[in-house]
């Protein structure tokens, strides 16, 4: 597997060699991201390259999140890409991504509005810009991206779609852990306790969708769901049935149905089809 961690490595590396696939992450690998890279090596086969993106990108964390704290661990992250067959890490430093006087974002409207664009006010700019960015460096024909951050693949769809950038989006299924829990990061920030507690909010959601799924009305099943939580510990910062594409909260399902919730200091987000 080739290292690259400036432009001009990256584009020596890149010489010659077959279509790319990437997979952007911020590294603290989990299965999750491993499922993202298995999914994009099928896109272009063993010809193909694979490549797998590694930046903490600060322009996405707002003043007072956990940018500093955010977990860096590039040696096994790095054994952990080899294990599955990456041709090539691309570990940009911010210098490399953001030289000095840089000025552009991408201010992507629609799909970023609302949820986590409200709670995170510059998050997806942050996001749309070194998306971007990360899609011309590599020149990448696919890239995949997990549904567990649904808003971030509909803002990511809709910028590509709107600036004609030649690269395919793929989704890939949320990865979760045995108890329901999606797979996170950040899940290793909850204490063992809040651990224990934390898959009461996929099981509130999956009950609320088999709820309207019985024909209990919308309003209600989703009250039941917050209530539910909010006796559990968790503080919600939304939970709303919404349009998969458009991100507008809808009065009924089909939808997705979305979720923040904090509990013990870690912010957790799941979606599922509803
Ligand atoms: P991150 O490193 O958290 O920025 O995530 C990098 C990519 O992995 C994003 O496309 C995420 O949506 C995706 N991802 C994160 N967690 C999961 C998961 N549990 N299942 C599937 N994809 C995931």
């Amino acid at each position: 597997m080739r290292i690259a961690r400036d432009l001009p490595n990256l584009r020596h590396a890149l010489d010659g060699l077959g279509p790319v696939a990437l997979v952007p992450t911020m590294g603290a690998l989990h299965p999750g991201h491993l499922s993202l890279l298995a999914a994009a090596r099928r896109e272009v086969g063993e010809a193909g390259t694979l490549i797998a993106s590694i930046f903490v990108n600060p322009l996405q964390f707002g003043p007072g999140e956990d940018f500093s704290r955010y977990p860096r661990q590039e040696e096994a992250d790095l054994a952990m890409l080899r294990e599955a067959g990456c041709d090539l890490a691309w570990l940009p430093g911010v210098e490399a991504m953001y030289p000095p006087g840089r000025a552009t974002t991408i201010q992507v409207d629609g799909p970023s509005e609302g949820w986590e664009g409200a709670a995170r006010p510059r998050h997806f700019r942050g996001v749309a810009t070194v998306c971007a960015k990360l899609f011309l460096q590599t020149g990448a024909r696919v890239a995949a991206f997990g549904e567990k951050d649904w808003q971030q693949l509909q803002v990511i769809r809709r910028m590509v779609r709107d600036l004609d950038l030649p690269v395919r989006i793929l989704p890939c299924p949320t990865l979760r852990e045995a108890d329901g829990l999606a797979m996170s990061s950040r899940n290793r920030y909850l204490d063992p306790e809040a651990r224990g507690r934390a898959a009461a909010l996929p099981g509130a959601m999956r009950a609320a969708i088999e709820a309207m799924a019985r024909g209990t009305p919308p309003a209600a099943a989703l009250a039941t769901a917050r209530a539910g939580l909010a006796a559990a510990g968790f503080a919600l910062d939304y939970l709303a049935l919404v349009e998969p594409e458009s991100l507008r909260e809808l009065e009924a399902p089909p939808g997705r149905l979305i979720a923040a919730a904090r509990l013990g200091g870690v912010r957790l987000l799941d979606n599922m089809a509803a």
